[in-house]
């Protein structure tokens, strides 16, 4: 019986399999997205001249509508110095403190990355000073209508596209 239960727990995660699956509020259980299908890794960010662009506004989407995928790596808050420069994070450059010092994010990993227009009922909370958009430098950004933070927004016009849900605040379900 346990055991039983804990293989449907599995198949609910969505991460093992391609069949569609619903992201819902772990707090509230309101959907958050539409069905989405689990691609292999995320995708390299679409190459973009944002400052060739005649309006400033977000780069085309990481993710295809429809579909999701897990950053291995860790994303958004802390950032902390880091002992070599490197991108701060997946799909960003390279950005330093006030001393000068190069920093990396500590930030969670196993974020679920969608595309923005798949996000549903979402409201942006600014955590981290923003040009046009939203930066993921401060964590998450993205409140539930029930008030919880379930996720972070990255949209500013020089940044990636993409909406990570936080792996702990969200839950997957079958549509
Ligand atoms: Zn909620
Ligand atoms: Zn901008």
């Amino acid at each position: 019986m346990h055991d039983h239960q804990h293989q449907d727990q599995d198949v609910a995660s969505g991460v093992t399999d391609a069949e569609a699956v619903v992201f819902v509020c772990a707090t509230c259980g309101v959907a958050l997205t539409g069905p989405l299908t689990r691609l292999p890794a995320v995708p390299e960010a679409p190459d973009y001249a944002w400052w060739d662009a005649d309006e400033p506004g977000p780069s085309p989407a990481t993710v295809p509508s429809g579909c999701y995928a897990i950053e291995t790596e860790p994303y958004g808050a802390p950032l902390v110095v880091a002992e070599v420069p490197g991108p701060v994070m997946p799909r960003h450059g390279e950005r330093w403190n006030a001393d000068g010092k190069p920093l990396v994010s500590q930030g969670p990993r196993g974020n679920i990355v969608i595309n923005p227009g798949d996000a549903r009922d979402l409201e942006l909370r600014h955590a981290s000073p923003a040009c046009c958009g939203a930066t993921p430098d401060g964590g998450m950004n993205q409140l539930c209508t029930c008030g919880t933070l379930v996720a972070t927004l990255c949209s500013d016009c020089c940044l990636p596209y993409e909406l990570h849900l936080a792996a702990d605040r969200v839950r997957a379900t079958r549509p």
